[in-house]
């Protein structure tokens, strides 16, 4: 039985040396953050999940994750308080009923589906920059029927967004 509490104690104040900043990658322009180093260290690993968890004192039914990176957070969520996992998928991954929301990227549009349900989540991502998907995802929910009782990501830029009610564990300051 992993006690998370100990886990807890030996505690790693600052994240960022888990983060690797990735210059113009995917495209030219951006500074992708990789958590890797962050998830192949067990002890790091699970405090982030740790803390991402003790910034919700809400009760709730299912953590849910968003596609891709989300899915990781959302299930150590799940597995460490005992509560269940829902995913938002990117278009044409989930079987039927899906509810559908599309939004705006910088170039294009984006979709993202789940499955209607009922209940209290907290939503869960890796990053959130300008929160075009933390909030299409919050709007999905709410259209799908659950009830959205908080937000939380591993890595908030809060340099490219202004004020939010998104909860992190890492923020980048300007
Ligand atoms: P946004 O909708 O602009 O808030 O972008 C958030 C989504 O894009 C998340 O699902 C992230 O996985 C991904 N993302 C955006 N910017 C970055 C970045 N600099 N590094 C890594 N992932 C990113």
């Amino acid at each position: 039985m992993v006690d998370f509490s100990k886990a807890a104690s030996s505690v790693i104040s600052d994240f960022t040396p888990y983060i690797t900043d990735i210059p113009d990658f995917p495209i030219d322009g951006v500074t992708f953050k990789d958590i890797q180093p962050l998830l192949a260290d067990p002890k790091v690993f699970r405090q982030a999940i740790f803390e991402m968890f003790c910034k919700f004192e809400t009760d709730l039914d299912y953590w849910v994750g968003i596609d891709s990176r989300g899915f990781i957070f959302a299930s150590g969520l799940s597995h460490y308080s005992n509560k269940g996992l829902k995913l938002i998928r990117k278009k044409d991954k989930l079987p039927p009923p899906i509810e559908s929301k599309t939004y705006d990227l910088e170039y294009g549009t984006d979709t993202i589906q789940i499955q209607p349900g009922k209940g209290k989540v907290i939503i869960v991502d890796d990053v959130y920059a300008t929160g075009g998907t933390m909030d299409a995802a919050e709007q999905l929910c709410v259209d799908a029927g659950y009830d959205v009782m908080g937000k939380v990501v591993l890595i908030d830029l809060a340099f490219l967004h202004g004020p939010t009610d998104v909860k992190s564990v890492i923020k980048y300051e300007a």
